[in-house]
């Protein structure tokens, strides 16, 4: 397998975000570059990823027992089925990512409670019948139970020619009534300066990491159809605080990204 540690990936520029070891100089160098522009992209990552833990949480005290987690990215701390089965022991996850970096970490994704499962499939997002019909999926998710589907910190490496609301319905589709979608993306809505957000953009688009901000508007098309949860479409710092300071203590400028979570009527 060739991990390509010559350039720069976006898995190992977050996993470097989040203070893991799991990347390589030509992925921290970016992300130097990018931390020079918005010093405050590392502290937003770890924010997107407390958001995460929280929406799974909420997710598993609606009842839910299955996920479908895609762009899982490089095993890190309170991982999508760590977070479940401490709520519910039962619970399943599906993992998908399309980094082979990931995917040489999958074991340790791989090991969860007796009750529970997990497996990892090595995919694209936008290869929907394949994650859809994989044998994985039928045999961890059963669609007729209400299923969560994870994009989270995700759809901003789908660019806009890929049609990523089109994608995103493909998978929403499928899902019976009850079913959470959870969600989040960059935004340049909330930093007070639009060139510091371009110049952000540029620095990924120049490490060769495609990277697309979308308003909140955009972003709340993608829920359509499904009911958004309060407070709605917000900053991840701001989504459902659970009294963890270190959200208390960021401003959505520093957040950088919207965060939301929707049920399926
Ligand atoms: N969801 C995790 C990780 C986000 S990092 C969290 O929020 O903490 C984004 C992940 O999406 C990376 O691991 C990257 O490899 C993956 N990714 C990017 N484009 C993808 C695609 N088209 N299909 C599947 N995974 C993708």
């Amino acid at each position: 397998m060739d991990l390509r540690t010559d350039v720069p990936h976006s898995a190992r520029m977050y996993d470097y975000y989040l203070g893991g070891k799991d990347n390589f100089s030509a992925d921290r160098d970016a992300a130097a570059k990018a931390l020079e522009i918005f010093p405050d992209i590392a502290v937003a990552a770890q924010a997107n990823r407390r958001f995460l833990g929280r929406a799974v949480r909420f997710a598993a005290g609606l009842g839910i027992r299955q996920y479908l987690d895609i762009g899982t990215g490089i095993p890190a701390a309170d991982n999508t089925h760590e977070v479940a089965q401490a709520v519910a022991p039962d619970s399943r996850v599906v993992y998908v990512d399309n980094d082979p970096i990931v995917l040489t970490h999958a074991r340790a994704l791989l090991a969860g409670t007796a009750e529970g499962r997990t497996a990892y499939l090595d995919a694209d997002f936008r290869d929907h019948e394949k994650i859809l019909s994989a044998p994985e999926t039928a045999e961890l998710l059963d669609f007729t139970q209400p299923v969560a589907l994870l994009t989270v910190a995700l759809l901003h490496f789908v660019p806009d020619a890929d049609g990523p609301g089109d994608l995103l319905e493909r998978y929403k589709a499928p899902l019976p009534p009850g079913s959470v979608m959870i969600f989040s993306q960059a935004t340049a809505d909330l930093v007070s300066d639009p060139d510091q957000s371009r110049a952000v953009v540029s620095s990924y688009t120049a490490s060769g990491v495609n990277l697309t901000v979308r308003s909140r508007d955009r972003i709340e098309e993608f829920f359509t159809g499904w009911d958004l949860v309060d407070p709605g479409v917000a900053p991840v710092t701001e989504w459902r605080q659970d009294g963890d300071p270190k959200d208390a203590a960021l401003t959505p400028a520093q957040a950088g990204a919207f965060g939301g979570v929707a049920v399926k009527p």
